[in-house]
């Protein structure tokens, strides 16, 4: 049984048809790339994922359940994680004490503001922290962190609550492209090490070709092609759909550089 099994996945908004009758298979400790052009329906997919959309038809399996239109937070409970959820506390509180208040809410405990919150599960954050190379800015505030450093910090939070599944929407955006690779690398470590399912987009073809161990591809909600680097990068629709797009996806770059090699 897969980890994840999306089948018949549809979604509307008024008419308009953002995601059509999409099927997929996610196993654990894999990575696998939603790719595809801007408006392609990427990110409403990962919504009815993560529970914030209800699909208009179809089923969202995890570990054989079917999760399709429960509440966020009872996906969550189930073990379906998501970088990108920030708390508003976030810039406020150094590294160590995010990564601890993400472990006290993994175990439902409430945060009693009189308690001594700062030796609560220092030692579980600190190892989390030493897995994604943060250990040693744990004493500091994450206001004034870097960005890739803040990258890596919300991946501890998402490892926090041990997640069976990790959904990450862009990741890397605004990051450069080392930190990009960085960032990935890590991840496609961790989902080994961890057994984690890791269902990412990602603009850069580089990227992508580099760390996804399977990919799929959107046009216009429906899924045109699926497998290996190799074969989306041979796939003539893939590249029909990319050749036409902008700038951001640099598709001639990254095609012809992965055709060559
Ligand atoms: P991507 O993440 O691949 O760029 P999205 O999933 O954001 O694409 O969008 C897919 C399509 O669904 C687009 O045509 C977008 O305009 C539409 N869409 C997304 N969210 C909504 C919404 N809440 N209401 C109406 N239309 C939406
Ligand atoms: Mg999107």
């Amino acid at each position: 049984m897969s980890l994840l099994s999306v089948a018949h996945l549809s979604k509307s908004f008024d008419g308009v048809q953002a995601i059509d009758d999409v099927s997929f298979d996610l196993e654990a400790g894999q990575l696998l790339a939603l790719i595809g052009p801007n408006g392609a329906g990427k990110s409403t997919c990962f919504n009815m994922i993560n529970g914030q959309l209800e699909p208009t038809a179809g089923e969202i399996r995890l570990d054989g359940h079917d999760i399709a239109g429960m509440r966020p937070r009872d996906i969550w409970r189930r073990g379906v994680g998501r970088t990108f959820q920030i708390a508003a506390t976030f810039n406020s509180m150094t590294v160590l004490e995010n990564v601890q208040m993400a472990l006290l809410s993994h175990d439902r405990r409430i945060y009693r503001l009189f308690s001594r919150v700062a030796s609560w599960k220092e030692d579980e954050a600190m190892a989390l922290l030493d897995l994604v190379g943060m250990a040693t800015h744990a004493r500091r505030s994450c206001a004034v962190l870097a960005y890739g450093d803040v990258k890596r910090v919300e991946l501890a939070i998402a490892l926090a609550n041990r997640p069976k599944l990790l959904l990450m929407d862009e990741p890397t955006a605004g990051m450069a492209p080392q930190e990009r690779n960085e960032l990935m690398a890590l991840t496609a470590r961790l989902a080994k090490e961890r057994n984690i399912g890791v269902l990412f987009t990602e603009h850069s073809m580089d990227v992508v070709f580099s760390h996804a161990d399977r990919l799929i591809v959107l046009a216009r909600g429906r899924l045109i092609a699926q497998g290996d680097a190799d074969t989306i990068r041979n796939d003539a629709r893939v590249r029909e759909v990319y050749l036409g797009t902008g700038a951001s996806f640099s598709p001639r770059a990254a095609l012809s550089a992965g055709a060559s090699s």
